[in-house]
């Protein structure tokens, strides 16, 4: 029996998550989520794990009147997730969305637990600081993004040297096809609805705008060493080939699995060993059909912008996570337009360079640098927009 924390339960990771958990030999021992109380106690109680936290401190009281009775430890608000993060287990799945997770990330890697990584923001937000505290406490990061997830499966490490390039495929979300003029009336029932995936609010918006392919690239940069410039990227519209690594004899290894996190997560709690899965096999004959094209940067400003900002350096892609984070929360109120998401991470990150923002070497200042850059996000949307709402 493999034990696992799972950070993040009542999401659409923390779902599929579980359901590996339920069909195999693992032991849930540590548990969180955000703010719905009901649906993690109900968890809590199916499960019974040795603690666990609510991350919003308000409802701790709340989460302690449904579980102590049953004799379940539980806590509430950030000390407690650090302290949950750091918990002895052989699996520790931070499925947490957006900046929140850097924290709970560094606290498990500090405590030289094994990671399955599903939170890319941690490390387009501080990549350096995440990979050089796995590296001085020996802790290890498994990537169940399913892109990086299919790559790690075909990276052989042994022939490094002789890889020219990795690959991320993109489905290219609900607008692939669209013009630039219907792309401007996007609305927020529109950009939640993915052809392929089925995931939680943040990741259907970036994956719409293509920001998510891009903080992908961000994240391929810092858990492969092959370089920026060998990092591409592909829209593969039925989502069958996750990754690729392309070798110089010209070879090209991918991995191949119907569009579901239930395969990577399972492939990560149960490394480096496999497991069974709860997912339909994969049919090629049936899916008949797997085509590829070039990404475009003109109706998708995202993918660009995340690709300067890599080059300019971890401060820039920091304050790129920030302004998207606070772009996508604005356009999902209904404050900004869908274009308006690039604008206004383009304007935050034109500002922040301005203002000379190099790099960081502690977490101090990359949570400063992340909140400046909300704050100039949030200045920059009141000056209004080039691009019609
Ligand atoms: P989601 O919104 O469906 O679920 C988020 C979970 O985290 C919920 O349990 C929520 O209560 C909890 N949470 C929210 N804020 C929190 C906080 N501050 N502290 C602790 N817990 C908090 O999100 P998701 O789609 O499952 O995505 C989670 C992460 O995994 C994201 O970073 C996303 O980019 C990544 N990811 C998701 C998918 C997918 O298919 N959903 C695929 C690849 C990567
Ligand atoms: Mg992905």
């Amino acid at each position: 029996m493999k034990t696992v924390t799972l950070m993040g339960a009542t999401g659409s990771v923390g779902a599929s998550t579980l359901a590996v958990v339920e069909a195999g030999a693992f032991e849930l021992v540590g548990l969180a989520g955000g703010s719905n109380t009901a649906a993690l106690a109900e968890i809590a109680l199916r499960h019974r794990p040795r603690f666990t936290v609510i991350a919003d401190g308000s409802k701790g009281a709340e989460l302690k009147a449904a579980l102590e009775p049953h004799g379940l430890a539980c806590g509430g608000g950030p000390a407690a997730l650090l302290e949950l993060a750091a918990m002895e287990a052989d699996r520790v799945v931070i499925a947490i969305p957006g900046f929140a997770a850097l924290e709970p990330a560094l606290a498990a890697a500090a405590a030289g637990r094994t990671l399955c990584l599903a939170n890319k923001e941690c490390l387009v937000a501080a990549g350096p600081l995440v990979m050089g505290a796995a590296a001085r406490h020996g802790a290890t990061i498994l990537p169940v993004d399913s892109e990086h997830n299919a790559i790690f499966q075909v990276y052989e490490a042994a022939a490094e040297r002789f890889i020219r390039r990795i690959v991320l495929t993109a489905s290219g979300g609900p607008f692939r096809t669209c013009t630039l003029d219907e792309m401007h009336a996007v609305t927020p029932a529109m950009a939640l609805k993915h052809p392929n995936w089925s995931m939680g609010a943040k990741i259907t918006i970036d994956s719409a705008t293509m920001m998510n392919k891009g903080l992908e690239v961000i994240e391929a940069f810092h858990l492969y060493p092959v370089g920026a410039q060998r990092v591409g990227v592909v829209v593969h519209p039925e989502s069958v080939v996750h990754g690729m690594v392309e070798y110089e004899d010209g070879s090209v290894l991918a991995q191949l699995s119907n569009p579901s996190m239930v395969t990577p997560i399972a492939h990560c709690l149960n490394w480096p060993e496999r497991g069974t899965a709860p997912v339909s096999a994969l049919d090629l004959i049936t899916r008949g059909t797997l085509t590829f094209e070039a990404p475009d940067e003109t109706r998708f400003p995202c993918l660009r912008l995340a690709r300067e900002a890599l080059g300019e350096g971890p401060a820039a892609t920091n304050a790129l996570n920030a302004a998207n984070e606070v772009a996508v929360a604005a356009f999902l109120k209904g404050s900004i337009g869908f274009m308006q998401i690039a604008e206004l991470v383009e304007r935050t990150l034109t500002r922040m360079a301005r203002d000379g923002h190099a790099g960081f070497a502690s977490l101090d200042e990359v949570v400063d640098i992340d909140r400046l850059a909300r704050h100039v996000a949030r200045d920059a949307m009141t000056d209004g927009f080039a691009s019609p709402a």
